[in-house]
C-alpha cells in the first residue's frame, strides 16, 4: 500500500494513542527506509521514479534497497526488534506494532512483480503473489472510501458526544439553581 493508506490506517488503530505520531511513523518506516531511499537517489540523479518501464523496481544498483526492503518487511525482524524492546522496557511498546501491522498491510496488496512482501525473511524467500495494489485502481479506490467514510463517522459521532456532554452539564447547572 502507499504510505498514506498505511498511515491512515495506522491513524486509526491508534486514535486512542496520546502519542499518535510513533505508531505514525513506524507505519511510514519500512517504505521510507527502502523505496524511500531509491526515490530520493533518483530525484538526485535525476532519474525519474516513476517510468511505466518499472525500471526503478528493479534497483541493480544500489543493490542495498532490495535488502532494506526485505529487512523492513520481514516479520521476523519485526518480531526480533519488537521483543528486544519488550524486554528493555519490561513492558510491550505497542507504537512499534505498527510496523508489524504495515507488514500485515502489505501482503494481500503486492505481487511478485512488484515487491511481493518478503515477510518470512531470511528465514525463507517465501512471499504470496497477490494483486499489486499500484495496478488496480479499484482497490485504492475502495481503500480511500472506506477511510473517508469510517473517519467521518469517527468525526460525526466524536461531535455528537461532545453536543450532548455540554447539553447534559448544562441541564445539570440548571437542576443545581
Ligand atoms: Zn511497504
Amino acid at each position: 500500500m502507499d504510505i498514506f493508506s498505511h498511515s491512515l490506517w495506522t491513524g486509526l488503530i491508534y486514535r486512542k494513542e496520546k502519542k499518535i505520531w510513533w505508531p505514525i511513523i513506524f507505519s511510514v518506516a519500512p517504505d521510507l527506509f527502502s523505496n524511500g531511499i531509491y526515490v530520493v537517489i533518483s530525484i538526485f540523479k535525476g532519474i525519474s521514479f516513476v517510468d511505466s518501464t518499472r525500471v526503478h523496481l528493479n534497483p541493480v544498483g544500489p543493490e542495498i534497497i532490495p535488502t532494506l526492503y526485505s529487512f523492513s518487511h520481514s516479520l521476523v525482524f519485526f518480531a526480533i526488534a519488537f521483543i528486544a524492546v519488550w524486554l528493555i522496557l519490561k513492558k510491550p511498546w505497542w507504537p512499534l506494532a505498527a510496523w508489524g501491522i504495515h507488514i500485515l498491510v502489505d501482503i494481500p496488496f503486492h505481487s511478485v512483480k512488484y515487491f511481493a512482501t518478503p515477510f518470512l525473511y531470511p528465514l525463507s524467500s517465501f512471499s504470496i503473489d497477490s494483486i499489486n495494489w499500484g495496478d488496480n485502481n479499484y482497490i485504492l479506490a475502495i481503500n480511500f472510501c472506506v477511510l473517508a467514510v469510517i473517519y467521518f463517522a469517527l468525526y460525526i459521532t466524536k461531535n455528537k458526544r461532545k453536543h450532548l456532554v455540554t447539553y447534559f452539564n448544562a441541564k445539570r447547572k440548571l437542576v443545581k439553581r
